[in-house]
């Protein structure tokens, strides 16, 4: 292809001076030489290289930029580190380049950046860990998060000219992060964008069909909609209203998960769009004539009494402001309305966008962003060891919808929905939440685990002697609640095996035993102890008495055991003995108490054979009766053998690969991350793919509850076009 490079040069140009159209409302003195020599230096780096599409690299920094200005509205900072956001990485510029020539602020935004996609776009899945560092980052600078919002939103948009496994991998991840993100940020137009798109690359099939019947309902809908306006126009008008009033449709997505997960037939659906009525009216009258309009329009149909939200006297925590009814329309149809000022309807497309605009609320808006942005931070410093349970508290406090709370002096506490009691002290401080013993909502008592609604008014009680307890863990689903209560119930513990301490070395010291940790050691693991912690934890739980620690002694003066023969019947006799010992390791059953680990040599999952390994330094390890490694195990090691069973209701998640192998059908991918994603209680971890002409090679790893799910989802995979075997794997990629 003949490339016209003076024909490119020009059309740079002219997208440069489209986006200082853009920015012109907001420039000061100076700022466009800052702009300009950003964009030089952007042009310059990237100079060589090219989009996959084979336009200049260029073209992609500029459309980020734009994005920033127009649809974010950011100033000129965050303009130039639109413009730079991928020369650190992609290019020789280094960022004490950067820091030379813009200064440390632009060089720290585009630092955040440059992090964000190391971890997030150069591997092959999300993972834990990466995702927490990703959030970390991204929370420095508010400006970190809507640039590579923005960097998101453009490369979706030109994401037909990347590979398929691409396409599914960057399109996920939309899903997953970047729209939930944008929604709590309250960029609306970008949200819905971005999961419209999502929807296209993920399920292509049901996104051409929800487009497809839409374009084909609009005559209809549009009809409908006239009818509906038109006698409200009259009114409104008549009344002195200046105003614009619309139908609007709902997203592909949402339209598409209605259908998906109600059940239902698109015909059946009642909202495809909504009425919006959007008055021009000064600040001060904003609350009444909005509810002026509410009357007007629920005086002509009439409103279905449960359906009203008044998101105008307590916002939402994004910012969102707007009055929703549903009324009844012509043909007995139920029409949701809603209801808003300019200001409103622009911070409700706009978000953070539109701040700048509206100095008056800026403040409000800002500290409500800022406390979002506090509570992100919060959750990511608590370390948690599971990183994974992390994720998805994470994800529930990201994508629930709120609920408010107010305290007896009136503040109020934005929860997610399902809250509890608990959750309210926790949220209220982490005293008050450690020493809370019931609560009061409504001024009637109600029980720790009692859920809010919104509105409810509600008064902790506390006692100073109350502390954490384990079966607080099941009353709370906010991430702050659960570490804090995970923290103290860790501390208590540890407190406890300290005066264990003591008493077991007074009981040593009655026989006659020295208390070192040598003994200490021997004694756990003749009592099959994980840890020192663990037996001092029960000595001081008065568990351990003198009787045991002599009948050890007695053990240990004996020659010790001659070292049993490796013939498979003693190898079968030691699992029979090991498995008949009363002490039974219940897997799942309070993981606080049980220093336990699942061993990666062999993964198992509720439903296999297992058995428990005392390890010197690891506490107890699950394997499976058929690993490879157990066979060594329990014949040269049977006295560390604990029996292990799994707890029938565990709702614990747990890690297992399989392999799968077959032709490289068109879609096979997409209809196997469907039938995995249809699958209840089965969540992706990672998931790799091999082809190689014809063939097809894939490795997954998933998390499942126990092998009756593994099983039922192989059997779902086997079925999938183009499959030919599917086998479990033991190692971890
Ligand atoms: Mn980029």
């Amino acid at each position: 292809m003949q490339i016209d490079l003076e024909a490119e040069r020009k059309e740079i140009l002219n997208r440069y001076k489209l986006l200082i159209k853009a920015c012109k409302r907001r420039l000061e003195k100076g700022d466009k030489e800052i702009i300009r020599k950003a964009f030089e230096v952007a042009v310059e780096a990237h100079k060589e290289m090219r989009r996959k599409s084979g336009e200049p690299y260029i073209y992609h920094p500029i459309a980020v930029a734009q994005i920033c200005a127009e649809e974010i509205g950011l100033g000129t900072t965050g303009i130039v580190c639109a413009l730079l956001h991928d020369t650190v990485e992609d290019t020789d510029l280094t960022l004490d380049d950067v820091k030379g020539l813009f200064g440390e602020k632009v060089s720290q935004i585009i630092n955040g950046l440059t992090k964000i996609s190391e971890v997030i776009d150069n591997t092959s899945s999300i993972q834990a860990e990466n995702f927490r560092k990703v959030l970390l980052t991204m929370s420095e600078d508010i400006r970190v998060i809507l640039i590579k919002l923005a960097d998101r939103l453009h490369n979706m948009r030109t994401l037909e000219h990347m590979k398929r496994d691409k396409q599914m991998k960057i399109a996920s991840e939309t899903l997953f992060l970047y729209a939930p993100l944008a929604h709590r940020l309250g960029l609306n137009t970008i949200k819905t964008e971005l999961e419209d798109l999502g929807l296209k690359y993920t399920d292509t099939d049901g996104y051409n069909e929800v487009a497809a019947k839409l374009r084909e309902t609009e005559p209809e809908r549009k009809r409908f909609i006239q009818k509906f306006i038109e006698p409200l126009k009259e009114i409104l008008g008549e009344q002195g209203f200046k105003f614009t009033m619309y139908g609007r449709p709902k997203s592909i997505f949402s339209i598409f998960n209605k259908l998906k997960t109600k059940g239902v037939l698109f015909e059946e659906i009642y909202d495809l769009f909504a009425i919006r009525i959007v008055i021009d009216t000064p600040p001060e009258q904003e609350k009444s004539d909005c509810w002026k309009v509410y009357s007007i329009i629920t005086d002509f149909y009439h409103p279905s009494p449960d359906r009203l939200r008044d998101w105008i006297s307590t916002p939402k925590s994004n910012g969102y402001e707007s009055l929703h009814t549903t009324v009844m329309g012509p043909q007995g149809r139920w029409v949701e309305v809603q209801i808003r000022t300019v200001r409103m309807d622009d911070l409700a497309e706009n978000g953070y966008a539109a701040h700048w605009k509206y100095k008056a609320s800026a403040a409000d808006k800002e500290s409500k962003l800022e406390s979002w942005l506090l509570r992100i931070r919060e959750m990511l410093e608590n370390p948690d060891p599971n990183a994974l349970e992390f994720i998805d508290d994470f994800k529930l406090n990201l994508f629930s919808d709120e609920i408010f709370g107010f305290t007896p002096k009136g503040d109020m506490k934005t929860l997610p929905v399902g809250s509890t009691a608990l959750d309210f002290a926790f949220e209220i401080h982490t005293q008050v939440g450690e020493h809370c013993i019931g609560a009061k909502v409504n001024h009637k008592l109600v029980p720790l685990s009692y859920e809010l609604k919104s509105g409810d008014q509600v008064e902790i009680l506390t006692s100073n002697k109350q502390t954490p307890k384990e079966d607080w863990l099941h009353y709370v689903i906010t991430a702050k609640a659960k570490s804090k209560i995970k923290n103290s119930l860790k501390e208590q513990r540890k407190k406890i095996a300290e005066d264990g301490r003591e008493i077991l070395e007074r009981k040593f010291y009655k026989i006659k035993i020295d208390f070192t940790l040598q003994n200490v050691n021997d004694f756990c693991n003749y009592l099959r102890l994980p840890s020192s912690q663990e037996l001092f934890y029960r000595a001081a739980l008065g568990n351990i008495d003198v009787k045991e620690i002599k009948a050890w002694v007695r053990e240990k003066e004996q020659p010790p055991k001659p070292h049993p023969k490796k013939d498979v019947a003693k190898i079968e006799q030691l699992v029979t003995n090991a498995r008949g010992k009363s002490d039974m390791l219940v897997i799942g059953d309070d993981m606080q108490k049980l220093d336990y680990k699942l061993s990666p040599c062999c993964n198992p999952i509720p439903g296999d054979d297992v058995f428990g390994f005392i390890t010197i330094n690891e506490g107890i390890k699950i394997h499976r009766v058929n690993c490879p490694n157990a066979i060594k195990l329990l014949s040269n090691y049977a006295y560390r053998v604990v029996k292990a069973k799994w707890m029938n209701d565990a709702m614990i998640s747990f890690l297992a690969g399989i392999k799968i192998i077959g032709t490289d059908e068109l879609g096979l991918i997409n209809n196997i991350t469907k039938v995995i994603s249809n699958e209840n209680n089965v969540n992706m971890r990672s998931i790799n793919f091999d082809t190689e002409g014809e063939m097809f090679e894939g490795t997954i790893m998933i998390y499942v509850h126990d092998t009756k799910h593994l099983n039922h989802l192989i059997e779902n995979l086997k079925k999938v076009k183009g499959v030919t075997r599917i086998e479990r794997i033991d190692e971890k990629n």
